[in-house]
C-alpha cells in the first residue's frame, strides 16, 4: 500500500467464506492491523495466511492507540482496523480512532462487508425503509425497560443486539413494554451452523424460546415491528386554525388552506367545519 490510509475492514460474523477478496488483499498489504482482540483476530489472519504485525485497540486503550496509529500514518504507513466480528465501530471500538485520524487530516477508507444487523434485517421480512438501530440494551431490567419505554411509539423497525445471557430477559421486557401482540423477529447465529430466523408476536417468541433452551444459545439480533402509524387528528389547535380561516373565507377554501397548513385531509377538515355549525 503506497499511501498512508486507515482502512476500516469488515470481517465475517461466523462464516469465514464471507471475508471479501478485497478485505483479504487490504489486510495482506497494510503495515499494521489494529484489532479488538489480537488473539481472536490472529486466528482469522492465520486462516488466510496473512502475516502482518498487530496491535490491540479496545475500549480501554483507544486514545493511546490512536497516537500509535497516527505515528505510523505520519511515517507513510497504512493501517487496517478490524473488530472481533463484522463491521468495526458498529457496537464495537473504533470511533475514537477514526475521529482522531480524520481530524489529523489522514484518509479513512471503509472496506465494507458483514454487519449482523444488516444481514438480519435483510432476511427478516420487516419493513427496512426506516429502522432504528439501538445496539445493546442496558444489562439491568430497570434500565432496559426505561430505554424500551422511550421507543414504544417509534414507527421505524427497532433493532437490538443481544447476548445469550440476556436474550430471554430482554424479550420478556419487550413483551411487557411493547405489548405481547407486537410482531418481532429473532435472528440467531447468522451464517453459522445453527442459524435460526424466527418471527412471531413477542408473546409467541417468549413462549417458543422458553420451551427450548437451545434457542437461547448464541448471538442474537432482535427486530421489533415499529408502532402503527399515528393518524393525525383534528385537535383543538387545528380547530382554532380552521375557525380563524373560516372567518375570513368560504368554508371550502378555509378547509383547503387548513389542509395545507396542518397536513390533514381537506375533506375531513371541511366536515369538521360543518359539524361545528350544526
Ligand atoms: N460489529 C459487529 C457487527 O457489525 O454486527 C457487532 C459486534 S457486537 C460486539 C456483537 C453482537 O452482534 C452480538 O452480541 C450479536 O448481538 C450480534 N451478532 C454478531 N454476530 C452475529 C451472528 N452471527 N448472528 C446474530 N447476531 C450476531
Amino acid at each position: 500500500m503506497s499511501e498512508p490510509i486507515l482502512y476500516i475492514v469488515a470481517t465475517p460474523i461466523g462464516n469465514l467464506g464471507d471475508l471479501s477478496p478485497r478485505a483479504r488483499e487490504v489486510l495482506d498489504g497494510v503495515d499494521l492491523v489494529a484489532a479488538e482482540d489480537t488473539r481472536h483476530s490472529g486466528r482469522l489472519l492465520a486462516h488466510f495466511n496473512i502475516k502482518v504485525p498487530m496491535i490491540s485497540v479496545h475500549d480501554h486503550n483507544e486514545r493511546q492507540r490512536a497516537d500509535t496509529v497516527l505515528e505510523r500514518l505520519r511515517a507513510g504507513q497504512s493501517v487496517a482496523l478490524i473488530s472481533d466480528a463484522g463491521t468495526p465501530l458498529i457496537s464495537d471500538p473504533g470511533f475514537v480512532l477514526v475521529r482522531a485520524v480524520r481530524e489529523a487530516g489522514f484518509q479513512v477508507s471503509p472496506v465494507p462487508g458483514c454487519c449482523a444487523f444488516i444481514a438480519a434485517l435483510s432476511a427478516s421480512g420487516l419493513p427496512s425503509d426506516r429502522f432504528l438501530f439501538e445496539g445493546f440494551l442496558p444489562a439491568k431490567s430497570s434500565g432496559r425497560r426505561q430505554r424500551l419505554e422511550a421507543l414504544v411509539d417509534q414507527e421505524p423497525t427497532l433493532i437490538f443486539y443481544e447476548s445469550t445471557h440476556r436474550i430471554l430477559a430482554s424479550l420478556t421486557d419487550m413483551q411487557a413494554v411493547f405489548g405481547g401482540e407486537r410482531y418481532a423477529v429473532v435472528a440467531r447465529e447468522l451464517t453459522k451452523t445453527f442459524e435460526t430466523i424466527q418471527g412471531d408476536t413477542l408473546t409467541g417468541l417468549v413462549e417458543w424460546m422458553s420451551a427450548d433452551p437451545m434457542q437461547q444459545k448464541g448471538e442474537f439480533v432482535v427486530m421489533v415491528q415499529g408502532a402503527p402509524k399515528q393518524e393525525a387528528s383534528i385537535d383543538a389547535e387545528v380547530l382554532r386554525i380552521l375557525n380563524l380561516l373560516a372567518q375570513e373565507m368560504p368554508p371550502k377554501k378555509a378547509a383547503g388552506l387548513a389542509a395545507q397548513i396542518t397536513g390533514l385531509k381537506k375533506n375531513a377538515l371541511y366536515q369538521a367545519l360543518l359539524d361545528q355549525t350544526q
